[in-house]
Parts: C-alpha cells; structure tokens; sequence
C-alpha cells in the first residue's frame, strides 16, 4: 500500500538531504505517472488512492521540494475502470497544467473516433495501452496487437502518437516476438508512432535489456522511461548502450512507487517487495525503508555516475528530453 504523504519520515528526508537534493535539477519532467477518481472504479474495487493533479503535484513538492515539476500522465490500467468517464476526467483535470499532458488509456474496445476525439483537445498526444485488456485474456503472455489494435495503431501513426508501452510477456523486450514487432512497427509499418517503453523496455532485472539493447537501440522512434525500475543493473545497461536522449525519468506515482520497498530482483524473476506488509527486522543497521520512488532516484544517480553521464546528460534526462520531444514550450 503507498504510505500517506504525512508518513514520509526521517529516513526519507536523510537520503534526500546527503544523496538526492544535489542530483536532482532544477526542473523535472516526470513522463510516467498515473491519475485516478475513485469513481472510474467499482466501489468493492477501490484498492488505489485518489490521485488528482493536485495530488501528483503535493507529493512532488513533498518528494523533490523546490522542484519546478510538470508530467506526462498516463490513464490507469484497471481490468474494471469506466473508461469513458475516466478519459473525460483527465481532459479536465489535465487543463490545470499548461506544460502537463496525457497519455489516453486504450483498450481495443475503444473506437477511433473515441480517441481522435480527445487528441483534438490539444493536451492529449498519447495512448496508454494495457495487457490487462488482451482480447486473447492471456494478460501475461499477448502480443502488441492483441491490446492496442491495428486500426488504433494506424490511427497513432497517422496523428504521430506517442504510445506508452508495457511490455507483456515472460522475457519482456527481450522477447523474440516483442522485438520482431517492434522492428516492423518503427521501421516499416507505422512509422510514425513514438514509443515510450516502460519501465527500461519492461527489466526489472539485468538480463532483458541486456539481450535486446543492441537491436532496440537500431530501431527509430523508441524511447524509454526509467519508472519503478530500482536494481542497478538494468539501468547501467540502457545508460551504457542507449542514447541518453531517448531516456525519460518517470516516477510511477503514486500507488506503484510511493510505498516503503522496491522492486526486489531475484535472478530473472522480479516482486515488488512492500516492507511494510513483512515483518522484517533490521538489527545491525540505523537506517530504514524509504520511499521506493527514493530507491529508484538511487539507482539512476550510481547508474549516472558509472556511467560517468555529466550535470548536463542528467538534466536531460529528467527533463529536456521530455520537453523536446513532447514539443513543449
Ligand atoms: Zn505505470
């Protein structure tokens, strides 16, 4: 569960003040967050928190004070949410924030029409997919086209969408069919559709980037954002290999990394690991859990530093990147 931002503590404030404070910039661009009403949700389904604008906006201040903060707000992916009044909601919402956009949650039931609808307002440029919605109901094993469709993908193409893309599948982008159809997609297919893979193309761990970097880093078009990824390992990787200008940051706010844990890797597999629903003891240390969203902002900085990225490739990172390639002003 994501603390309360009144529970962010003393051992939150110590990394922020001796490791964070001096490598976060000035501004900050934050490329994968998501927005919630409750009401989007089925009253026995209510798991998550609310998270208005204003929301994302008070833990921003909270988790990188004095930060000028703007973000690319993704739909949240919920197999019951009311789609319709969910999108209606961020259209809204989104106006607060003149530098703010958003990402259109999809599932293939949506019609064109329905989508271009909202792009013609101006502050969506996106889709935000989701395995969940699979027509095949296989949500951990489906193919691209099975939750974002041909037509919407020709859609994407046609306006020059951006599309944030969660992997499916076992191996992530390391998986032999993701990448085949991700190399169709950009290269031939839909050209002009520009995607956002999540997560570090969905690695958790050290090994699929590893495998499929060098074929991804071929392909035009492709972007990462660095959301909930907390081991190192991956993250050295894409620093290493990529171009820094197709990397984002992205913080996944609130429910997915505003909770005190991580994204434990064990081998190839990954859990997210909440400390705060284990009875864990901690006899030899001072410290405690942080704020997973710290745990990542962690990695990034070590995985900078070994990758010996300057002041200027971080705040591309966080933020020019994004206003860039969003077009922002
Ligand atoms: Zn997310």
């Amino acid at each position: 569960m994501p603390v309360s931002i009144e529970n962010y503590n003393e051992h939150d404030l110590q990394i922020w003040n001796e490791e964070l404070n001096d490598f976060i910039p000035d501004r900050i661009y934050d490329a994968h967050i998501h927005m919630l009403h409750l009401s989007h949700l089925p009253e026995d389904k209510r798991i998550w928190g609310q998270a208005e604008l204003k929301d994302l906006k008070k833990w921003a201040e909270r988790l990188y004070p004095g930060r000028d903060v703007s973000f690319l707000t993704l739909g949240t992916p919920f197999p019951e949410i009311d789609v319709a009044a969910h999108n209606k909601w961020f259209a809204e919402q989104i106006k607060e924030d003149p530098k703010s956009r958003w990402n259109r949650l999809v599932t293939p039931d949506c019609t064109t029409e329905e989508i271009e609808k909202d792009f013609e307002t101006g502050q969506m440029i996106g889709l935000k997919p989701y395995r969940f919605f699979s027509t095949t109901g296989d949500v951990n094993q489906c193919r691209i086209h099975e939750f974002l469709t041909h037509e919407q993908m020709e859609l994407a193409n046609h306006h020059g969408m951006w599309v944030t893309m969660h992997l499916s599948q076992p191996h992530g982008c390391a998986d032999e069919e993701n990448l085949k159809d991700l190399a169709e997609y950009t290269q031939s297919r839909y050209p002009n559709i520009k995607w956002i893979l999540a997560h570090c193309a969905r690695s958790f761990t050290y090994w699929p980037i590893r495998e499929a970097v060098d074929r991804l880093k071929e392909m035009p078009n492709i972007w990462y954002d660095l959301s909930a990824v907390t081991d190192i390992r991956p993250v050295i990787t894409l620093f290493k290999n990529e171009d820094h200008h197709r990397i984002l940051y992205g913080s996944d706010g609130l429910d997915a990394t505003y909770f005190r844990g991580q994204y434990v890797a064990l081998g190839r597999a990954w859990q997210a690991l909440d400390t705060e629903s284990q009875s864990l003891k901690f006899p030899h240390c001072d410290g405690r859990p942080i704020l997973c969203i710290y745990e990542q902002l962690l990695a990034m900085k070590q995985a900078a530093e070994i990758a010996g990225f300057s002041k200027e490739q971080v705040e591309d990172i966080f933020w020019r990147n994004a206003v860039t390639a969003f077009e922002i002003e």
